[in-house]
């Protein structure tokens, strides 16, 4: 089996084995999408409105800036992955709970050390604080932390404002815009061992 089959498979078991009662409320399971053999792995909070009816994450408002920021780096969403924290969306779009953050987690792990991303994007504090405690997301966007975590050894996480809270805040966009455009020099910087 290769990676893009063992993906599918692992997404495939995780949906049939979730528990959460969102999977009540929702109408599709939002597993994540594009290259199981991606170097940047994109984390958001939950699905939306938009991507629970299309199975799909980031294909509202915040994933059409977000494809704009992939392209002003040169990526598709093919050559990445996405995915988010919590794969059901919560009701009314209200923010995931910490008890449904846990009873996903295991589900985003087993997809971390599948793909093995050099880079994982967070992008907002409820995706950041799923890795981080009580992240402060005016300090630390466009920072890179590393954190130990027990079976994947160091990750590299870029923390970055969520683009459904910068979409509407010009400052808050600006900002994203910048850090984002950050992300190709980055790789470079890890593929030549710097960080
Ligand atoms: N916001 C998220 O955090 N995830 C999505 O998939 C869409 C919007």
């Amino acid at each position: 089996m290769n990676k893009k089959e063992a993906l599918n498979q692992l997404n495939l078991e995780f949906s049939s084995q979730i528990k959460s009662p969102l999977i009540k409320t929702c109408q599709n399971i939002v597993p994540g999408m594009g290259s199981a053999s991606a170097d940047i792995m994109i984390i958001g909070e939950a699905p939306g409105k938009k991507e629970d009816e299309l199975g799909q994450p980031f294909v509202g408002a915040a994933g059409k800036f977000l494809d704009q920021m992939l392209k002003t780096i040169n990526l598709k969403r093919d050559d990445i992955y996405i995915t988010n924290i919590v794969k059901c969306r919560p009701p009314n779009n209200r923010d995931p709970w910490p008890e449904e953050k846990e009873e996903f987690w295991p589900w985003l792990l087993a997809q971390i050390n599948l793909i093995k991303p050099k880079l994982i994007v967070t992008l907002g504090r409820h995706s950041l604080s799923s890795f981080v405690l009580d992240p402060v997301m005016s300090k630390v966007h466009g920072t890179i932390l590393r954190k130990e975590m027990p079976n994947l050894g160091k990750i590299r996480i870029y923390a970055l404002y969520h683009p459904a809270a910068a979409l509407y805040n010009g400052g808050m966009r600006e900002t994203l815009i910048k850090d984002f455009k950050k992300i190709p020099k980055i790789i470079k910087m890890i593929n030549q061992g710097e960080i």
